[in-house]
């Protein structure tokens, strides 16, 4: 069987309400998948707000950095969280059972170093870097074999990027293809956390629309032997009243062979990769 892992930055459970874009009317797909999902704690007993590096980290790591760090550590990882990527992650266990691994993600360049030469890094690149076949870069973008991580392509129109725009309903097929041709396949979607720390509703529903109809196709035109996984790490858009992230619960859907075993006792960031490993053999 083979695993395709989308992760959404910044999407938790909150209360209906003018506040919560989160709603059927605007994400119809999104919401039925997080009716049906356990809820994770995103907390990770620490105080204070929830934040992305330290949330992804555990994640893809399985151990609590929030812990490790004695906080909640926001934006790009420093040098503990990047040790702890480095020593052990999802795609490091995954490629240790012979698995194939893709971060389907393209990146705007065209190699692994000029990647590794930026200064910040975020959690996805330092552990992509671990194992840089994983890597998917413009050429692999054009070739409909990898995705814009805005999903449409249109964030890369003021880089200069002059090729076609694609729907989100192509791109849920260009992530498909990958899926297909590996065991393990992630796709990171970031603009849920933006739009939520914009406040602007209008924004939101935007990006939450263009994410609906991508998971619909992605959904649809999963195969009988892919199981699709679905995380965030820390709450945010649900509730537009506040500028920053929220302590609510986050979804973990499971959709395909083994979900009960992904979804079962499930009750923390740190359960996800535990169980990602155990399905995948
Ligand atoms: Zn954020």
């Amino acid at each position: 069987m083979r695993v395709l892992f989308v992760f959404i930055d910044g999407v938790g459970y909150g209360p209906a309400g003018e506040q919560n874009p989160v709603c059927p009317e605007v994400c119809p797909t999104l919401c039925a998948l997080m009716d049906k999902a356990p809820h994770l704690d995103a907390c990770l007993g620490i105080p204070g707000l929830p934040q992305s590096a330290t949330g992804q980290a555990t994640l893809y790591t399985g151990v609590n950095a929030a812990q490790v760090m004695g906080r909640h550590k926001e934006g790009f990882p420093g040098p503990t969280l990047c040790k702890l990527l480095q020593e052990d992650n999802l795609f490091i266990e995954a490629r240790r059972r012979g698995l194939r691994v893709c971060f389907a993600d393209a990146y705007f360049a065209d190699a692994p170093e000029e990647l590794a030469s930026r200064r910040f890094k975020s959690v996805t690149t330092i552990m992509s870097l671990t194992a840089p076949e994983t890597l998917r870069f413009q050429k692999d973008m054009l070739a409909g074999r990898a995705v814009v991580h805005d999903i449409t392509r249109a964030v890369l129109v003021p880089k200069g990027y002059t090729g076609p725009l694609v729907t989100p309903e192509e791109a849920a097929g260009h992530l498909l293809t990958v899926a297909a041709e590996n065991d393990l396949t992630l796709f990171e979607y970031f603009l849920t956390d933006t739009a939520g720390h914009s406040q602007n509703r209008e924004r939101a529903e935007g990006v939450l629309r263009t994410l609906d109809a991508f998971l619909k196709e992605v959904v649809a035109g999963r195969p009988d032997d892919t199981l699709l996984v679905v995380t965030s790490d820390h709450g945010n858009i649900e509730d537009l009243s506040t500028r920053g992230h929220t302590f609510n619960q986050v979804p973990l859907i499971a959709v395909g062979p083994r979900e009960d075993e992904i979804r079962a006792g499930a009750a923390s960031l740190m359960d996800v990769m535990p169980r990602l490993l155990r399905v995948l053999g």
